[in-house]
Formats: C-alpha cells, sequence, structure tokens
C-alpha cells in the first residue's frame, strides 16, 4: 500500500508491489441461493429485473459476519415472509458479472405465508412441478437447481 504500481503474478491471480510486497486478490463476493419445497411444491419468485414471466429460486448476497445458513433464513423470511428448515447443499458457481460465487441449497418450508418483499420481489408463488412458470437461462445453476428438485 505505498503507492507503487503493482504487477500481475503469472502463477496466480493477483498483483503485487515489489517495493513493499504487498499483494492483492480480485474480490469474490458470496451469494446465496435457496429453493424451498413443501411437498411437491416449489417456491419460486420474480425479482423485478428478471425477463418478463421468468421466476427462479431466492438469492441474496450474504452479509458481512454472516454464514451462509443464516443468510439462506434471513434472505427467505425478508424476500417472502417464510421460515425454513434442513438445509441441504446443493452446488455452486462462479458468476463474472460483478464478481459474485452463487452458492446454492434446497430446504423444507416450514411455516409463514407468501408475502412479497416491496421492491425485491414482484411475484412469489408455489409451483407444481405441472404448472412451472418459465425458468432461467439453462446454463445458470437457478435452473440446475430446480431441475434437480424436479427430479426428485
Ligand atoms: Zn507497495
Amino acid at each position: 500500500m505505498c503507492g507503487h504500481a503493482t504487477r500481475a503474478l503469472d502463477d496466480e491471480a493477483s498483483r503485487r508491489c515489489d517495493a513493499c510486497g504487498h499483494q492483492v486478490w480480485p474480490r469474490v463476493s458470496p451469494a446465496m441461493m435457496v429453493l424451498v419445497r413443501r411437498g411437491r411444491e416449489l417456491l419460486l419468485a420474480r425479482s423485478p429485473h428478471f425477463r418478463p414471466g421468468v421466476y427462479s429460486a431466492l438469492a441474496g448476497f450474504v452479509e458481512p459476519g454472516e454464514s451462509l445458513e443464516a443468510c439462506a433464513h434471513r434472505e427467505t423470511l425478508e424476500e417472502v415472509g417464510v421460515r425454513i428448515a434442513n438445509l441441504r447443499w446443493f452446488g455452486s458457481q462462479s458468476w463474472a458479472f460483478p464478481h459474485s460465487l452463487m452458492l446454492a441449497f434446497e430446504a423444507d418450508y416450514v411455516s409463514g405465508d407468501i408475502v412479497p418483499e416491496a421492491g425485491e420481489i414482484e411475484d412469489a408463488g408455489w409451483f407444481t412441478p405441472e404448472r412451472l412458470p418459465d425458468l432461467p437461462s439453462p446454463g445458470s445453476i437457478a435452473y440446475r437447481l430446480i431441475r434437480a428438485a424436479l427430479a426428485r
């Protein structure tokens, strides 16, 4: 942090200052995704910035000092007013824009009626496999998460 120019290292994704040894890595921001199940039904929601007709699992950025698990419970309660249990790890996907790492879970519904959070969730509901809305693009972890749940 002495103000000299840094240079990119060849053997890892970082930059280093040769004057003081300070080294920096690209920032990665963890984001959590959770697909809530209630029997055969899936809780899917629309963010105002989704393409028309598309619904997905709930998601949000992890706050400083918060565990992924706490984030899943908090976001679900905030975004749709629902309580969950039995978080199960699904998988992750690096998302270069802006610089997030999406960490995806499945969970079971416990209680609460869906109340979409104003400004964040345009609409949300319970969907059966027979009556699904449009889903996120097939390359996304959201799509794989939903498809995997439908396959069980
Ligand atoms: Zn320096």
